[in-house]
């Protein structure tokens, strides 16, 4: 059934910080709350990740043209800014928002996973019908948010934007890199998925992992499902009933309109695609890539402090053991003669690049998407701070 329901935008209150201070959280919803399939999209969780701003603003429009054409399928929840605590971050001029400066740490990262409370309260209640297994795992999911009762103010984001996605069946996370292509994380088991939007995004690499390890949003939108899936096996089907995906919307600089209505048109079409919205997508686009493992990515890390002077450029195709980079040593003797070369283990595709120029000892600068999985790589860690 098609719906002609207007859009509701709703604020919810964040926790006060302090008194006379308050956040708010905005949300718009399209369709009838409760239909299938349902959709939602947040911008910038990381709040230094302006792109996804952009791209949300020309979704908005599109579902808004969508709801006017009475195409509005299932029901879609948009969440334009996802993070109002990072955003309010400025030092020396510039906006900081990966971090928190409340010290809980990476905004995207330590989201609750619900899977040990589900998995008592489902067992044994399962049946043959995966629809309703469906219904009582995200029931249970709820229930399990609710109990969580987070009192500091980003914990407490956390919890709501949870909350809002737990029980899509789509769920869009809109990040960029410093300096990078489009790229997309999702988990192994929803690879033509991911597939399929990637084509759509035209994404350069699909980075697909089911234990990344810190419990990213993404994560805890999908993962329960599948832990649940492993853990019940012997008792009743159980759906992967959440595709749960982290966008990287290129770099930090790369926010334009051509960019976000290419990137906004192109997530309207998945949903069209997926029955969320009506109307005719056109062909599915050719992928651009083929999935990659993440653990297959090599990240370059600077084994000193120094002047970070690439080689190798965004979207390069390079061989294992060549240099990416070089780092020189601004007080090194003699002068200028100071570099260490700095070499890939696999041979990939240039994914990222860090924008600083100036790099300390351990850090991470560089993204080389390869398709072998590198040894050193392991799971539950293979994401930066
Ligand atoms: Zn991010």
């Amino acid at each position: 059934m098609v719906s002609a329901m207007p859009a509701c935008t709703t604020r919810i209150d964040l926790p006060t910080p302090a008194p006379g201070t308050q956040r708010t959280l905005t949300v718009h919803r399209y369709g009838q709350p409760g239909t299938r399939p349902k959709a939602y999209v947040q911008a910038a969780l990381h709040a230094d990740e302006i792109p996804g701003l952009l791209v949300a603003q020309h979704l908005l429009l599109g579902l808004e043209q969508a709801q006017r054409e009475g195409r509005i399928i299932g029901e879609i929840v948009v969440v334009p800014v996802a993070n109002p605590i990072g955003l309010s971050q400025h030092l020396n001029g510039r906006l900081l928002g990966r971090f928190d400066w409340e010290s809980t740490g990476n905004f995207n990262r330590g989201f609750p996973d619900l899977t040990a409370f589900v998995l008592d309260r489902v067992r044994g209640r399962l049946s043959a019908d995966p629809a309703a297994n469906v219904a009582l795992i995200r029931a249970t999911l709820k229930t399990a948010l609710a109990e969580q009762n987070a009192v500091r103010e980003t914990p407490a984001l956390k919890q709501i934007l949870l909350g809002l996605a737990l029980d899509a069946d789509f769920v869009f996370d809109l990040h960029c890199d410093s300096e990078a292509l489009l790229h997309l994380y999702a988990g192994q088991g929803q690879r033509d998925v991911a597939v399929a939007l990637g084509a759509e995004l035209g994404a350069a690499a699909i980075l697909l992992e089911d234990a990344p390890g810190g419990s990213p949003f993404d994560q805890a939108c999908a993962g329960p499902w599948r832990r649940l899936r492993e853990a019940l096996a012997g008792e009743g089907p159980v759906p992967l009933a959440c595709f749960a995906t982290t966008v990287e919307l290129r770099g930090q600089a790369d926010v334009n309109d051509d960019y976000a209505a290419a990137d906004a048109a192109a997530l309207l079409r998945f949903l069209q695609r997926r029955g969320v919205l009506a109307g005719d997508p056109g062909p599915l686009p050719v992928p651009g890539c083929e999935p990659t493992p993440l653990d297959g990515v090599d990240v370059l890390t600077a084994p000193a402090a120094g002047v970070l002077v690439y080689r190798k450029g965004l979207g390069a195709w390079v061989m294992a053991g060549e240099v990416v980079a070089e780092l020189v040593d601004p007080l090194g003797e003699s002068p200028g003669a100071a570099r260490i070369s700095i070499r890939t283990a696999t041979e990939g595709l240039l994914l990222t690049r860090m924008i600083e120029r100036l790099a300390r000892p351990g850090q991470k600068f560089c993204k080389i998407a390869g398709r072998e999985p590198l040894s050193y790589r392991q799971a539950g860690q293979l994401l930066e701070d």
